[in-house]
């Protein structure tokens, strides 16, 4: 912030809130200045917040924005970092007409989120605990794919068994996608059946102390045709390629570009049709991304996944997806479930 010369900074995205403060109420805004941080909420939360966080706490009865920005105009700060991309029109509104004209909006977006990119000791323990809930589940779960189970029964005995074992929760609606609906990348679970010889998409993720898991493993019911074993082998070479370029100080588009040109050899470049990974952690979906295009250099600390997959309309998909802690020299795998073709009945 004194580097680039601002006063205060108002910060409205929880996830970033609890990052800083330690705060994991649903609604607050964070107030940062040099005297200390002034934590805004309601009175929900007027125990709970005296105990997770230092920062100084106001019980705001009304717009938690008009306090802030109330509080800002009191505190004469004048440029005031802002995450832009995160505020409303109307909390914008609020917030000229309490703080004033002569205060100076500095967009602070990505910041904090370049900060939590980057986990520490504390956080990647309770990652790898996460991502082992998600391991057990998904094995423990194998014996019940068989033709005639429902993708919606799947789901729901993969997000019981992650409660079980401590998650708070799923870290996204869990997908199942057998047959041809494994073909959509993004296949929540239906009240389809599952049949015979066919491919099922498993794409799943706890939430731990508020850090999130996410595996995605495919199996075959039934004996996989060459066509799919084809198919599932590129995948698995296209993730292979990625994991082994992956580490501190590559960048991240080249981390896609290995496993896009895998598949492209396969001749599949057409049906991998998303991105081949993304940053974890308090977010299911956060920095870096490692997608065409992004230049940003990987960082030892950052936990990524590495999820190539191909999609074959009217057939099905294939996808496999670990969660990995970059290192100086290479990786950690936080995901440990096996990523060979099973077969099941
Ligand atoms: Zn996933
Ligand atoms: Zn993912």
């Amino acid at each position: 912030m004194e580097r680039a010369g601002v006063d205060a900074l108002l910060v409205s995205h929880l996830p970033n809130i609890f990052y800083i403060s330690g705060f994991t109420g649903s609604a607050a805004i964070l107030v940062i200045e040099g005297a200390g941080a002034t934590l805004f909420t309601d009175s929900r939360y007027a125990i709970q917040d005296s105990e997770e966080t230092e920062a100084c706490v106001e019980i705001v009865r009304g717009s938690l924005v008009a306090a802030a920005g109330r509080h800002l105009a009191g505190s004469g700060a004048r440029r005031i970092g802002i995450e832009a991309a995160r505020v409303t029109m109307s909390q914008k509104s609020t917030l000229d007409k309490t703080v004033g004209r002569r205060a100076r909006w500095i967009p602070w977006d990505g910041k904090i989120e370049a900060a939590r990119a980057v986990k520490d000791a504390g956080e990647l323990a309770i990652m790898r605990e996460a991502a082992r809930i998600a391991c057990s589940s998904w094995e423990e779960i194998l014996p019940l794919v068989k033709p005639g189970v429902l993708e919606i029964e799947l789901a729901a005995e993969l997000e019981f068994r992650m409660r079980r074992k401590g998650a708070s929760g799923p870290a996204f609606d869990t997908i199942v996608g057998s047959g041809p609906r494994g073909a959509l990348p993004h296949a929540l679970a239906s009240p389809r059946a599952v049949g015979k010889n066919e491919l099922v998409v498993f794409d799943l993720g706890a939430i731990l102390r508020r850090y999130s898991s996410d595996l995605t493993r495919t199996v075959f019911v039934g004996r996989a045709p060459a066509e799919v074993r084809r198919w599932y082998k590129a995948v698995l070479r296209a993730q292979s390629a990625a994991r082994g370029v992956l580490r501190a100080g590559v960048s991240a588009h080249q981390v896609d570009a290995m496993a896009r040109s895998v598949l492209q050899r396969a001749g599949l470049g057409k049906r991998f049709v998303h991105s081949t990974g993304h940053g974890l952690g308090l977010e299911i979906h956060e920095m870096p991304r490692l997608a065409r295009g992004e230049k940003e250099l990987l960082q030892a600390g950052m936990v990524v996944t590495l999820e190539p997959g191909v999609y074959i309309e009217g057939k099905g998909g294939i996808r496999i997806e670990d969660d990995a802690l970059i290192t100086a020299d290479g990786a950690e795998y936080l995901t440990h479930a096996t990523r060979e073709l099973i077969e099941l009945g």
